[in-house]
């Protein structure tokens, strides 16, 4: 059950309202980063959980972003004021200036209305609290240029506060998928494909003047990689969709192979 306490999480004061800014921190309040889709997806997350630690876990922090709500629309409303009875403020948001009279609505900073799809709800527990720790980092984000453009300073203040607890939930989420102890890329039941998992394809080749270049590192050498140079250009391996393999590794599998290439090349068949 929820129940509503009459004091902010985090006290806010606002120098001098800036519609403009107000305007931007709706970003925070409806829009796709913001509180409310916090909320909604961890809650509606714990809702669905059977896990019930982490269950509490999704719950705890799902009430919190609740109050996240409260604080930046109460952030959003004191700056957006002005936009009630002054002409030249309400044109920084006609929409909360003749649809809303000054009042924060649960619009992004564009209009656009807040929707479910903003909401990354799988019921598997580890993928859920993937897309949670990638939410906490775009709300810090997010947090973060919104400090970087305003001067007021209880409005940093208060800014600096929600972007804190971004990161603090940020850890936990991913502690809590730590400590479930799966593997780094054990998604789900079905194991991939052995050998094809390992593959990378160098899909995008060669440099240009602007500093683009064909880039190698440990997402894509060493361990278990096997490199593949721009598969496009290579002939399949075999008959069977999707296992190709570079040039230099044929070679290195004899000339039988080598000739199965070339007949597959030369009829297409297998294509
Ligand atoms: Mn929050
Ligand atoms: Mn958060």
């Amino acid at each position: 059950m929820y129940h509503h306490v009459k004091q902010l999480m985090y006290t806010v004061n606002v120098g001098t309202p800036d519609p403009k800014f107000g305007n931007m921190l709706l970003e925070q309040f409806g829009g796709a980063n913001g509180e409310l889709a916090a909320a909604m997806q961890y809650s509606i997350q714990g809702l669905n959980c059977d896990d019930p630690e982490r269950k509490d876990l999704l719950m705890d922090i799902g009430t919190e972003e609740l109050s996240h709500l409260e604080v930046v629309g109460t952030l959003a409303r004191l700056h957006l004021k002005p936009t009630k009875n002054q002409r030249s403020a309400a044109e920084a948001d006609p929409l909360i200036a003749i649809a809303g009279g000054g009042g924060a609505s649960l619009y992004n900073s564009q209009g656009d209305p807040w929707t479910a799809d903003y909401l990354k709800i799988t019921g598997e527990l580890d993928v859920d609290l993937r897309s949670n720790i990638a939410a906490e980092a775009r709300a810090k984000i997010v947090y973060e240029r919104l400090i970087n453009f305003t001067d007021d300073p209880g409005t940093i203040d208060a800014l600096q506060f929600l972007m804190t607890r971004e990161i603090t939930h940020m850890k936990a989420f991913t502690l809590a998928l730590e400590s479930m102890g799966k593997d780094r890329f054990s998604i789900g039941l079905i194991p991939p494909t052995p050998g094809l998992v390992n593959q990378y394809f160098n899909d995008s080749t060669g440099e240009n003047e602007m500093g683009d270049t064909d880039a190698r590192g440990p997402w894509n050498q060493g361990g278990d990689w096997e490199f593949v140079e721009a598969p496009a250009f290579e002939p399949f391996k075999s008959e069977k969709a999707g296992t190709r393999q570079s040039a230099s590794s044929a070679e290195s599998q004899g000339d039988g192979h080598a000739k199965k290439r070339s007949a597959a090349a030369s009829s297409k068949a297998t294509y």
